[in-house]
């Protein structure tokens, strides 16, 4: 049960935290869809205790809690968020550190400057992770992948809040990665300690280009507000199978998936939230009828 709607920043949060709380704050400016209503609570600490404290008056006030990294892979609906969301941006939680084949990265750096640092040190493990969008929180939790290989194969241990509040570290094996997915859904990650291989600095550079031009000329040209909303299937590609039901370009109102590369969804200028929801549920629904595949979203819907 949520926290009641009438109960104020000063009824809910002590003192101590009031300064990085506040109330009906926009998120859209924030999501790469541009879209969707406020966050009751929009919390920015500034330290780890502070992030603590939060979880800990999340749980004792049944207030929702949500992280937000990047914004690449959420979709807010038009109502809003009825909780409190963290943001994890700051220097405390988004500092990378290279220790010998290690690199220590805070869960709001953002995975391109993760892959970019590590190439420089001459350390190869996150270079075919180049280009994708968002922050390395998220892509632990996702276990993003690319060229066949997933971040979680790299991940030696990761510092969390777990869901009864405490603060630990668990190794990459406790985290239960598998196909785009981990147990760490629910928790907050804090940091994540990456156990790398030494390799030429001119072989990955070299490899880490391609792949970012690559990824990029494959993206919508005609917009940035762009999602991938399901996860590929183990036997096939959401790409393919768009195509062969016959549902690339498809539009709902001022949505739709991309034409040339369908596992993409734009949102046009006056693009809705519910059109999202509604074109996502019309495609999986179709797929669903004329290939036998129950598409796994990828997008997070709060
Ligand atoms: C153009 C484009 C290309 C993409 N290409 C790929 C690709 O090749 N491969 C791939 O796997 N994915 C891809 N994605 C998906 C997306 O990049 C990943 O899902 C990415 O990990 C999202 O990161 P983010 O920081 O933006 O997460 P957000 O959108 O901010 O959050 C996503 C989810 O993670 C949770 N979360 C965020 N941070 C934390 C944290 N610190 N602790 C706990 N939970 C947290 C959020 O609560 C939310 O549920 C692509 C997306 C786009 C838009």
């Amino acid at each position: 049960m949520s926290s009641a709607p009438s109960e104020t920043i000063t009824e809910i949060f002590p003192a101590e935290l009031q300064h990085v709380v506040r109330e009906n704050q926009p998120l859209r400016e924030t999501l790469w869809l541009g879209i969707g209503g406020p966050a009751r609570f929009l919390a920015e600490p500034v330290e780890i205790e502070q992030i603590e404290k939060l979880y800990a008056v999340a749980r004792e006030k049944g207030l929702a809690l949500r992280v937000l990294g990047q914004g690449s892979n959420v979709l807010v609906r038009e109502a809003g968020f009825d909780g409190l969301v963290i943001t994890l941006a700051s220097p405390a939680t988004s500092n990378l550190e290279i220790q010998g084949q290690k690199l220590v990265a805070g869960a709001g750096a953002k995975l391109t400057h993760a892959v970019i640092k590590t190439v420089g040190e001459g350390l190869g493990g996150l270079e075919h992770l180049i280009g994708i969008p968002g922050s390395i929180g998220a892509a632990v939790v996702g276990n993003v992948s690319a060229e066949g290989r997933d971040i979680g194969s790299v991940v030696e241990s990761i510092e969390i809040i777990d869901e009864e509040g405490k603060r630990k570290t668990i190794s990459g094996e406790e985290a239960g990665f598998a196909h785009r997915q981990s147990t760490l859904m629910g928790t907050v990650v804090l940091s994540v300690t990456f156990s790398l291989e030494p390799k030429e600095v001119s072989a990955l550079t070299k490899r880490m280009q391609k792949l970012w031009i690559h990824r990029g000329q494959r993206r919508p040209s005609e917009s940035n507000r762009i999602a991938m909303p399901f996860i590929d299937p183990d036997t096939t590609s959401v790409s393919e199978l768009i195509n062969s039901t016959g549902l690339a370009g498809v539009r709902e109102g001022d949505v739709s998936l991309d034409s040339n590369a369908p596992h993409y969804l734009i949102a046009h200028e006056n693009a809705t939230s519910e059109q999202c929801v509604k074109l996502i549920g019309r495609v999986r629904e179709q797929v669903l009828m004329q290939t036998g595949i129950d598409l796994q979203l990828n997008l997070q819907i709060w």
